[in-house]
């Protein structure tokens, strides 16, 4: 496991690897805070059976790079709880409670909620050490998932992006996969938009329906608990056949790793917009930019969640969140675009370029992250002028 860690390691991070093993409520995590150079990080926190310290490590640097190109006053981190999320309540407050105090002194990183994690979870993260992000309502929270705010930002996404590839958002084909928190809110936000649903899965199957899903209706079913297969409307598909259906835009919003060298070739869309954190290996994204399909990265496109948590840090409104978002996207959205189309490059290389720009320009101004400037006031200057 060790080894592992240093072979994660490059100039940007981590900063700090963290395991944690308490006895009596059985916690087990991860936590890393991966780079603070434009602020203390900000991150989610997942809980999960299977979750990995390279997983923790790989979403706590996508945590760096949202941040610092959203141009948030904030670093990545990110944190893992190796336990069912499904567990009884009182077991996952003991867990979450145990997790926020083993946390205590890592004042460089604030906690928001990931998959397993909600608001509750962050009320009780609050409760014992005085920080995090994604809270209820009553305690001054801004519900990023009731908002949409990921959703929001993946609909202004799909708004710049689609004229590149020949499409307008209005009568535009899309196929989800994932029908929760982020899938549902995009598929509401783009059906205003005058797009069409056409497809959508979850984690027991999928539905297709060329003529265009009722929206509002697919929410309902899903919200009362109920697969997306199972839906009235539309012939019902395995949750796999979803990567091959004939839309205009296919939009990841379940799980990592999803398109990978096998089945992207199965895709018809002409844009992909991540939803998802790293839904694409490094081998789909290159086949995709060979093949001329579009895909706007996780980090530049689904941003919405941790800018809306950002300015619930600072005491902002859920105006001021919406707001920040839209033109945030839409500016990141744009530059990539023009550097893709200027640059000759790949979107993720286009994005990486933005990102390690802005990331450099935070680490110059900092000495611990090789600023090889002296400090204004060395002890033995301070020495040589009391003499
Ligand atoms: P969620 O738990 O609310 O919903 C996930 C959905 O994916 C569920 O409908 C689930 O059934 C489905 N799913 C799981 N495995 C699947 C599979 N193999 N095939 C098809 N569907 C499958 O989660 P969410 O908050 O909507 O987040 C979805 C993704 O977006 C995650 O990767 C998350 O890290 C990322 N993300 C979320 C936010 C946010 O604001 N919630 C922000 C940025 C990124």
């Amino acid at each position: 496991m060790t080894a592992d860690v240093w072979a994660l390691a490059d100039r940007l991070g981590p900063e700090k690897v963290l395991f944690v093993k308490e006895p009596q409520t059985g916690l087990k995590a991860i936590v890393v805070v991966d780079n603070t150079a434009a602020g203390v990080a900000i991150g989610g926190v997942r809980m999960a059976t299977d979750v990995t310290v390279d997983e923790v490590f790989r979403l706590a640097r996508g945590m760096t790079l949202k941040n610092i190109v959203a141009g948030l006053p904030h670093g990545g981190g990110k944190a893992g709880i190796i336990a069912d999320s499904k567990t009884s309540l009182e077991h996952k407050e003991a867990l979450i409670r145990a997790f926020a105090q083993s946390i205590r002194n890592v004042k460089d990183y604030v906690p928001g909620p990931d998959m397993g994690t909600n608001e509750t979870s962050m009320a009780w993260v609050k409760d014992e050490i005085g920080r995090a992000i994604g809270l209820p309502r009553v305690l001054g929270g801004i519900p990023l998932d009731e908002i949409g705010a990921t959703a929001y930002g993946l609909a202004v996404a799909a708004e710049e992006a689609a004229p590149t590839v020949g499409i307008g958002l209005e009568g535009s084909r899309i196929a989800i996969q994932g029908f929760g928190a982020v899938g549902k809110y995009t598929a509401r936000f783009l059906g205003e938009a005058g797009a069409k649903l056409v497809a959508v899965s979850d984690s027991q199957g999928a539905r297709y329906n060329p003529r265009g899903f009722d929206v509002e209706a697919l929410i309902a079913h899903k919200e009362s608990d109920l697969p997306v297969h199972s839906f009235a409307d539309g012939i019902a598909l395995g949750a796999d056949a979803l990567v091959a259906i004939d839309c205009d835009i296919w939009i990841p919003a379940a799980r990592p790793d999803v398109l990978t060298e096998h089945n992207v070739k199965d895709l018809k869309a002409k844009l992909v917009l991540a939803g998802a954190n790293i839904p694409a290996t490094e081998a789909a994204e290159a086949w995709m930019y060979k093949h001329h399909i579009l895909s706007i990265p996780d980090f530049v496109a689904n941003a919405g969640g941790v800018i809306c948590g950002a300015v619930e840090y600072r005491g902002g409104s859920e105006q001021e969140a919406l707001a920040t978002i839209e033109t945030t996207i839409r500016n990141n959205t744009i530059e990539l675009l023009e550097r893709i189309s200027l640059d000759h490059k790949a979107p993720r290389a286009a994005a990486l370029d933005m990102a390690y720009s802005r990331l450099d320009e935070a680490m110059h101004y900092r000495r611990s992250f090789g600023n090889k400037q002296p400090a204004p006031y060395s002890y033995e200057e301070a020495d040589f002028l009391t003499m």
